[in-house]
């Protein structure tokens, strides 16, 4: 089928919940795709910051097909080498940690708000109460939207669940005054993603932890889009040197199949016992060797260090672009999560690299959010910097 059938079976047979693009893709090859006509894009979109080292990595699909050939699926009553093996490397990287796997993002943070209530249940004096912050993203569950800082995200979904108190990012004095004697946590993203890429001051988390360590709660980082390399680090907080108490993985972590994580300390995670949570396909091993694979790729072709090089060198040409454009108010970002902001809405920007077949995303309404490979080639950065370039230069602006 061509890009226009199947465009129009889309359209008549799902939910209409995502505003897709009409664009079928079919194939895909490190940082390049091509669709149902033939067409390549260049991929600055990676499936919503999920194909971290691009399409069809040889090794993850290696470990996909392996996988899927001895097994596929047994449910947790049972134990699987690639579950245990992925388990062992989070908790390590993490540092005295135990994994809860479930399939998305928003299974992940829904077992680190269950977790934080159960720790409080019994640990927290029956504190339940969880301090998010606004412009958040935490997903698409009752419990993550109601974690969600965005109103346009709740409308017509009341009542939201209790239990969650909104205080303004990167601002350490409205965290100070959300504090009530119900509160058991705070939970927030190192750099707001769908927020728009929203970075804070260098030294808030840390001080979100200290603010944390002083009113016995537990910090809760959302790490869904951020970790997995994102920013230059295995996790986003290693560029501080602060350690949450509970983390969550999700997006890159199955290395484009569905997975997501729940880590946390040992002696917080002890507050699940046997029977109190639980989902059935969470860590099934083919996501777990595709997950084990995809993390001993980035450590062996040191796409930390590419993203960084790579990523601070797009950063840097963006900003000396916005210098001489007048519709760019900002350009912000860490490693290859980057943010263009705009004095008027992305889309047309959006749709003016489309057209040049550059895929690129745009979120928080102003916002050109560009999610690249970590493993993006110096040559592939100019590329897509150039249709940018053109982009911002030439799209028209919105009515
Ligand atoms: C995408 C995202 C989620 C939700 O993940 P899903 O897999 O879509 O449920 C949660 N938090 C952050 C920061 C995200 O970027």
């Amino acid at each position: 089928m061509n890009n226009a059938q199947l465009v129009e079976l889309t359209h008549h047979n799902l939910v209409d919940i995502y505003g897709c693009l009409p664009i079928a893709l079919v194939r895909g090859k490190g940082s390049w795709l091509e669709d149902a006509d033939g067409n390549r894009y260049l991929d600055f979109f990676c499936g919503l910051a999920v194909t971290n080292l691009g399409h069809g990595h040889p090794r993850i699909v290696r470990a996909i097909h392996e996988q899927t050939e001895r097994l596929m699926h047994v449910s947790n009553v049972f134990h699987t080498e690639p579950t245990a093996r992925l388990a062992e490397k989070l908790a390590s990287r993490f540092g005295d940690g135990r994994v809860f796997f479930g399939n998305s993002g928003a299974e992940a943070n829904e077992a680190a708000i269950k977790l934080a209530r159960r720790w409080g249940h019994k640990d927290g004096g029956g504190r339940f109460e969880i301090i998010a912050t606004l412009g958040s993203f935490h997903g698409r569950t009752l419990a993550t939207l109601s974690a969600t800082g965005q109103e346009k995200y709740h409308q017509g979904f009341q009542p939201l669940v209790p239990g969650f108190k909104m205080a303004p990012y990167d601002d350490l004095g409205a965290l100070e005054r959300s504090l009530g004697e119900n509160t058991v946590a705070v939970m927030i993203e190192p750099i707001q993603g769908e927020g728009g890429v929203v970075v804070p001051k260098l030294d808030y988390l840390r001080r979100v932890r200290e603010f944390c360590d002083r009113n016995h709660l537990l910090m809760i980082l959302d790490e869904i889009q951020t970790g997995i390399g994102r920013t230059g680090r295995f996790f986003a907080y290693e560029h501080v040197g602060v350690k949450p108490d509970i983390v969550t993985l999700a997006k890159a972590l199955g290395g484009g199949l569905p997975l997501g994580a729940m880590i946390a300390k040992s002696e917080i995670a002890s507050s699940l016992t046997p029977g109190s949570h639980g989902t059935t396909f969470g860590g099934n091993p083919v996501s777990c060797a595709a997950g084990l694979a995809i993390i001993d790729a980035i450590d062996e072709e040191l796409a930390l260090e590419n993203a960084t090089e790579v990523g601070g060198y797009i950063i840097e040409r963006l900003r000396r672009i916005a210098d001489t454009c007048d519709r760019v108010k900002e350009v912000r970002g860490l490693g290859m999560i980057i943010g263009v902001v705009l004095k008027h809405d992305a889309r047309p920007v959006v749709d003016a690299c489309l057209k040049e077949r550059l895929l690129v995303n745009g979120t928080a309404g102003n916002v050109l959010r560009l999610l690249p490979p970590l493993n993006l080639s110096r040559q592939d950065a100019d590329a897509g910097l150039a249709i940018i370039e053109r982009a911002l230069r030439t799209a028209p602006m919105p009515s």
